[in-house]
């Protein structure tokens, strides 16, 4: 069994700022993690590993320094990890992300399973996973909170607004996972070491995976962003003092000298 973990290096949002004048994120400085609910669908991926020998491939599209977090991902136990990067790339929307993540997943050719994080939280869109399987024309199980194969098929449990929901799917597929699934494990020391210095990272850029130009990056992307901006904070709320009857009294007071009553 084959499972393919699709993962995204982030900023760690505690640190980032917006820049006031041109309305970007402020990068510089900000350190860069695993996004978190992409580590709980290595993890899943992982005890696939242990519970039925699964190979782990993890796969990231994003500039040079993204191979830190798949590095992370070798040490926390996948078999191998493929980095797309290439100026060609530059400027993609989710669906042009969707896109070149599925032109590898082609490349790969013979995955089971397809695991992606619910969603980013830089980006927070939700939109990458269910691109790519609707790219590869698999069936695909958002928000899943626990997950079991079994023979050719997968049981997944997915979490609802009130409730869960059952859901059995023909492999290959695509899941994503949130982060109540599981607690990710931590690498051990030996791993990372491992990792940074006898592990390999496989580079890919357009050419080597067989890329229309028309369809990654800028021009492959039909979203543009028009602004970015911080909401203005609130203005504070009132807070009626006195008894019940005395708050009540000025509330409808106040309700109709703005005439809403
Ligand atoms: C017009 C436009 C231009 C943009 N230009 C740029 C740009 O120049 N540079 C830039 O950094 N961003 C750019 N972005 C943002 C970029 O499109 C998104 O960050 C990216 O597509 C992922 O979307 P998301 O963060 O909402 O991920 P979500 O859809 O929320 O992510 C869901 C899951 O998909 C997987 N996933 C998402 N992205 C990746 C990835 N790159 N590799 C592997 N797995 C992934 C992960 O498993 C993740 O948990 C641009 C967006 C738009 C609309």
């Amino acid at each position: 069994m084959k499972a393919v973990v699709m993962i995204k290096q982030v900023p760690d949002t505690n640190e980032v700022r917006l820049d006031p004048r041109t309305g970007t994120l402020i990068r510089e400085g900000v350190p860069s993690i695993i996004n978190p609910e992409d580590k709980s669908a290595l993890e899943e991926a992982l005890k696939l590993k242990e519970a039925l020998g699964a190979e782990v491939i993890v796969i990231s599209m994003g500039p040079p320094q993204a191979e830190d977090a798949l590095r992370e991902a070798l040490a926390m136990g996948a078999d191998e990890a493929i980095l797309l990067t290439d100026r060609a790339f530059a400027g993609s929307d989710t669906w042009a992300t969707a896109t070149t993540l599925g032109y590898a997943l082609k490349k790969i050719g013979d995955f089971d399973l397809v695991l992606a994080g619910r969603q980013a939280i830089d980006g927070d869109t939700a939109q990458v996973g269910p691109q790519v399987a609707e790219y590869l024309k698999i069936p695909q199980v958002t928000y899943v909170a626990d997950l079991t194969v079994r023979g050719d098929s997968l049981c997944a449990k997915r979490v609802l607004e009130d409730g869960y929901e059952e859901i059995e799917a023909k492999l290959p597929a695509l899941v994503t996972i949130v982060k109540e699934a599981n607690a990710p494990r931590y690498p051990h020391a030996g791993a990372i070491i491992t990792a940074y210095r006898e592990q390999k990272v496989t580079l890919w850029g357009a050419k080597d995976i067989g890329a229309d130009p028309e369809t990654v990056g800028l021009k492959g992307s039909p979203t543009q962003v028009k602004r970015s901006f911080t909401p203005p904070p609130k203005e504070p709320g009132q807070i009626l003092k006195g008894s019940p009857a005395d708050a009540a009294r000025d509330l409808v007071a106040i309700l109709r000298q703005k005439n809403i009553v």
